[in-house]
């Protein structure tokens, strides 16, 4: 590992965030969803915000759909070398699921509204793994 890639900031998990990234360090991408009303709910909560139901982490297929990005072009990340696209994404298993990471694509062939896919790759520094997009096969 690179003395760069060591500066690479890593997540702080909670008591809300705890299973979500469990989750992401055996490879699936996992969702906070509510075991009483079915709403999934991102980034994890204790309880259902809609009727306080008592939650898990469930697997999601991570297809999703841009619904806006930047293109971050100076560096601010360690480890990561611009220009990147960073995107918030739908995910296809409920309107407003929104999910915000890197999607590697080159720039200007990004559009709101692309097909993408999620993947779990490693995160610089650490022993964490976090999501990334993909444009869609
Ligand atoms: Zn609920």
């Amino acid at each position: 590992m690179s003395d760069f890639a060591a500066l690479t900031p890593q997540p702080l998990p909670d008591p809300d965030t705890q299973d979500f990234w469990d989750s992401l360090g055996k490879g699936e991408l996992g969702i906070c969803r509510c075991q009483e009303c079915s709403l999934w709910m991102h980034p994890p909560l204790e309880r259902c915000r809609a009727c306080a139901g008592a939650v898990a982490i469930e697997s999601v297929s991570g297809a999703g759909t841009v619904v806006s990005f930047i293109v971050v072009r100076q560096p601010t990340v360690p480890g990561r070398l611009p220009p990147y696209v960073v995107a918030t994404v739908e995910l296809q298993e409920q309107r407003g699921l929104h999910l915000v990471a890197v999607l590697h694509a080159e720039p200007d062939a990004v559009h709101v509204g692309d097909r993408v896919q999620a993947e779990v790759v490693p995160l610089p520094g650490g022993d964490f793994r976090v999501p990334e997009f993909r444009p869609a096969p």
